[in-house]
């Protein structure tokens, strides 16, 4: 595999960098930690005389907390949210998913920007943050995730746009939020996170969501509903509520498994997910979330 000659444009601002897209139109793209994109310019899927390199766009970098929301810079790399203090203090749940995302060479370049933007449908980040019901800021305005991430390897950018930040709500005290991942080849093959606010003895909200098993991450909005209310050992409105995400899937067969078998790992990780969330009663959004790579 030999990667075609490209011009490669350093930029410091995003107006230079939208200025460079336009200016060469289809034959431009952005490159961040690329990760995605240098592999499918070696495997000719994809050609691009000119790469605008957003890295060195200071705006685009940082992790800042604003009105109780975690905004993260579309350029941060994996590494830099899984280790990030703020994170670990407000948001635990999201450095753990981060630290089972790729590789520690692929999370050490790899940024949170590039991995929406390329929506690719096996994604852990959209799943979580679909969960958390993130917003995405980015140059054409702010959008709830959901209608961002477009389909699979398509998004709501058009031509000269960028993504800027990822808006993050901070989940209250009394939430829990679980990830949890299985994994056969790089990409996870199913991905389900549980966000769940427990009181005395019941479930006050539960939202989920599910990606990888079809060309894009859902919210599982009627297993959402069947939860609420519940009291945290209704076993049958578990079970009931893990076949509903299943339902809402909208599982494909691919090279992971056929639809049937993708439908099982949903409604497996949505139970494990919903019972490890409502399993800790002092828990809440800070404590440790859980991830698990191959079960
Ligand atoms: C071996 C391997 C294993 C992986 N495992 C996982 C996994 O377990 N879980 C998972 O979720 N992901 C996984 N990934 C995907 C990984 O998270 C992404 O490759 C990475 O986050 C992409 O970021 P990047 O900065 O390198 O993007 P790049 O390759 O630089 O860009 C990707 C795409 O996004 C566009 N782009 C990038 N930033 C912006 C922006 N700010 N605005 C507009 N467009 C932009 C680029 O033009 C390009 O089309 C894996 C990848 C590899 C290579």
């Amino acid at each position: 595999m030999t990667l075609p000659p490209f011009d490669l444009h350093p930029v410091e601002s995003v107006d230079e960098a939208r200025e460079l897209l336009l200016r060469y139109g289809e034959d431009a793209a952005v490159i961040c930690g690329g990760t995605e994109l240098l592999l499918l310019l070696k495997l000719g899927y994809a050609g691009y005389g000119h790469l605008v390199d957003i890295r060195g766009i200071e705006e685009l970098r940082g992790i800042r907390l604003e009105e109780e929301a975690l905004v993260i810079g579309a350029a941060a790399t994996h590494r830099e949210i899984e280790r990030s203090p703020l994170v670990a203090e407000r948001l635990p749940a999201l450095a753990e998913m981060e630290r089972h995302v790729a590789n520690i060479r692929v999370r050490n370049v790899g940024s949170l920007g590039g991995n929406l933007c390329f929506s690719d449908p096996h994604s852990d980040p959209a799943t979580f943050l679909l969960a958390l019901d993130a917003e995405a800021e980015w140059t054409g305005g702010r959008t709830p995730l959901a209608d961002f991430l477009v389909g699979p390897y398509e998004t709501a950018l058009q031509p000269g746009q960028l993504l800027r930040a990822i808006r993050i709500p901070v989940p209250g005290d009394d939430v829990r939020v679980v990830h949890r991942k299985l994994a056969f080849h790089e990409r996870p093959a199913a991905t389900v996170t549980c966000a769940v606010r427990v009181r005395d003895n019941s479930v006050t909200q539960a939202r989920i969501a599910v990606g990888s098993v079809g060309t894009r991450a859902v919210r599982a909005t009627a297993a959402e509903r069947r939860l609420a209310g519940v009291s945290l050992d209704d076993a049958a409105a578990l079970t009931e509520a893990a076949e509903l995400a299943a339902d809402a899937s909208e599982a494909v067969e691919d090279a992971n498994g056929s639809v049937e078998y993708k439908l099982q790992l949903v409604r497996v990780l949505v139970e494990r997910c919903f019972r490890e969330a409502i399993a800790d009663r002092s828990c809440c959004s800070r404590a440790p979330g859980s991830v698990r790579t191959r079960d």
